[in-house]
C-alpha cells in the first residue's frame, strides 16, 4: 500500500506549507499530516487565507467578532501543535474567488521567501464543494506548477471508506487511535465551530476513518475546478459559470 510517510521521507526539501481557506480546515483535512510533519524533521508552515467570519458562531453571549474569536482559536491550535510559522490572512470569507490575483501574489511571496518544497491543500473539488476551498486549490495548483513544488491534495477520506483501493499517485497516512483522539481534541479547540451536536452530525464520520488520503498532483496536467451552487447557513454561492478551467 502506498504510504505517504514513505513518500515524504524521500523528499529532499523538508519545508512543507499547509494552505487552507478557513481556520479549522487544516485540522479537519490534514490534522494527522500536520502532526506527523511537526513531530518529524519538517519545517511546517500553515497559511490560512480567511478568518472564517461568515461561519457559524456556537459561543453564546459573546461580544467579540467571529473573526477575532476564530483567530484566537487558530492561535491556540497552532500553539498546541507547537507550530511557529502560522499565518492567518484577512481575505474575504465566502468570496475568495473575487481576490484570486491578490491571493496568488501573497502565496507566491510566501513560498519564495520560505523556500517551500511541498504544499498540502484542498482537493480540486474542495472536499465539500466550498467555493473558497476550490479557489485555494486552483491557486495552489497554478503556483506549484510555476515554481515546481510538490503538491498534495487532501482527499475526503469518506470516499475511500467502502473501497480502500487507491488511485494513481494516491497515498494513505495511517492513523492510530491516539492520533485520531488528538485530532478530535484539536478540533474541539475551535469552540465557535464545534459543539457536540455539530461534531456528531457533520464530522464524526470523517474523523473516525483511520487514515488520511492524499493525491500527489501532476502539476503539468490541466485540471478542472468545478464551481457549483453552494449553500451554508450564512451565505449562498452561485457560480457565474458552471465550470471554470484555469488558463494554461
Ligand atoms: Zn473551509
Amino acid at each position: 500500500m502506498p504510504l505517504l510517510s514513505h513518500w515524504l521521507q524521500q523528499q529532499r526539501n523538508k519545508n512543507i506549507l499547509f494552505i487552507f481557506a478557513h481556520p479549522d480546515d487544516e485540522i479537519l483535512s490534514s490534522g494527522a499530516l500536520l502532526y506527523w510533519c511537526s513531530s518529524h524533521t519538517y519545517n511546517v508552515h500553515v497559511l490560512i487565507l480567511t478568518q472564517g467570519e461568515k461561519g457559524i458562531n456556537l459561543i453564546p453571549k459573546t461580544t467579540d467578532s467571529l473573526a477575532k474569536i476564530r483567530r484566537k482559536e487558530f492561535e491556540m491550535v497552532m500553539n498546541t501543535l507547537r507550530i511557529k510559522n502560522a499565518t492567518l490572512l484577512p481575505f474575504p470569507d465566502g468570496n475568495l474567488i473575487s481576490q484570486v490575483k491578490q491571493t496568488t501574489s501573497k502565496i507566491k511571496s510566501y513560498i519564495i521567501k520560505n523556500n517551500i518544497g511541498i504544499i498540502a491543500t484542498h482537493n480540486q473539488d474542495g472536499g465539500d464543494g466550498h467555493p473558497d476551498h476550490i479557489t485555494v486549490s486552483r491557486v495552489c495548483k497554478e503556483l506549484a506548477s510555476i515554481h515546481k513544488i510538490a503538491l498534495l491534495f487532501s482527499i475526503n477520506p469518506l470516499t475511500y471508506k467502502k473501497n480502500s483501493r487507491l488511485g494513481k499517485n494516491q497515498f494513505q497516512l495511517l492513523l492510530s487511535k491516539i492520533s485520531k483522539k488528538r485530532q478530535i481534541s484539536l478540533l474541539r479547540l475551535y469552540r465557535s465551530q464545534i459543539s457536540n451536536h455539530t461534531l456528531t452530525m457533520v464530522m464524526v464520520k470523517q474523523l473516525f476513518v483511520p487514515f488520511e488520503v492524499y493525491q500527489l498532483v501532476d502539476v503539468k496536467k490541466k485540471l478542472t475546478f468545478e464551481y457549483k451552487e453552494f449553500q451554508c447557513k450564512t451565505y449562498t454561492f452561485s457560480p457565474k459559470k458552471e465550470t471554470e478551467i484555469l488558463p494554461k
